[in-house]
């Protein structure tokens, strides 16, 4: 028995070594994606809810690996989040698009996922302004994304910065909203311009009574806040019926469009928009 344990925890020290070995090489072959334009921006629409016009693009990463293809975020953010790849991939993430976004059709907004690392570095609301006016961007035209996750550790500073941001006409939107544990006390310390609603609740609705009526009290909760609301996620007419019937503000997902990388495809009339 003594000897099979020990095995055991030989097994498991031979698996954790590999899989740390996976992490460093995946961490370097990550270093060099900028510089190798492996790095790409999807876009896909956020369109609005009553009239179904496409209003912004939200930017979504991918990793083009030579050999094991296009990486989804899942599976590097978290990697750059731990090591101090973020602000570079950030700063990419940001300046990309926005040159894109200054060569759109005028009312068409940008919308850029910030993690909370990148949010956090000193000076971010100062490069931010500096990324807009070196693409002749309007600032009402970026949405920055963010999660509760800003406010950990120091409040105060993310209010700061928050502030900062909106004094610069920028707009912001907190994402993932309803999967934290305070998102609420959040809502309180900032007035963002929008929340979206996670789509995990979207993702039930229809199959759980609960998550109608979770929706339907985000929504209304946004709403008397004077908050716009944004849901992602919607992948069915179904889901869409009862989304516009709750009075989403705007709605994103599948059943609009997937994100692309091509301009030429999200010219395309969109199936699914409301009448
Ligand atoms: P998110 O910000 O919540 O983005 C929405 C995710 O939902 C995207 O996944 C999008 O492709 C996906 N999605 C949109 N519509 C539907 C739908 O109808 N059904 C389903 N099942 N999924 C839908 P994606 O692109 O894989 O991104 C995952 C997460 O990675 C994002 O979640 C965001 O947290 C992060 N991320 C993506 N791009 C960036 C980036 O440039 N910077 C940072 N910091 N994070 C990013
Ligand atoms: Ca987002
Ligand atoms: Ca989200
Ligand atoms: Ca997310």
């Amino acid at each position: 028995v003594k000897d099979e344990g020990r095995g055991t925890v030989r097994f498991f020290e031979a698996a954790m070594d590999e899989q740390l070995q996976a992490r460093r090489r995946i961490e370097h072959e990550l270093s060099g994606a900028i510089p190798r334009g492996e790095l790409q921006l999807y876009y896909q629409p956020i369109v609005n809810g009553r009239t179904g016009e496409i209003e912004t693009f939200e930017a979504l990463i991918r990793w083009h690996h030579p050999e094991r293809g296009c990486v989804p975020p899942a599976e590097f953010i978290p990697l750059a989040e731990q090591t101090d790849q973020i602000g570079r991939i950030g700063a990419w993430v940001l300046d990309t698009a926005c040159a894109t976004a200054a060569a759109w059709p005028q009312p068409w907004r940008v919308s850029v996922n910030v993690s909370p690392k990148q949010f956090r570095q000193p000076g971010f609301a100062a490069g931010v302004a500096a990324v807009l006016g070196r693409h002749g961007l309007p600032p009402g035209r970026l949405v920055l994304e963010i999660t509760e996750g800003v406010f950990i550790q120091d409040a105060a500073m993310a209010v700061e910065v928050l502030t900062a941001l909106r004094t610069l006409g920028v707009r912001l939107a907190l994402d993932d909203f309803g999967t934290g544990y305070s998102s609420l006390s959040y809502l309180q310390r900032f007035k963002f311009d929008k929340i979206k609603v996670d789509q995990s609740f979207v993702r039930r609705l229809g199959q759980n009574a609960d998550s109608l009526t979770i929706v339907r009290a985000i929504t209304h909760l946004g709403h008397n806040l004077g908050l716009q609301v944004t849901v992602e996620g919607v992948e069915t007419q179904e889901q869409l019926a009862v989304l516009r019937e709750l009075g989403c503000d705007q709605m994103q997902g599948y059943l609009f469009a997937r994100p692309t990388p091509v301009m030429g495809a999200m010219m395309t009339p969109i199936s699914g928009s409301p009448d």
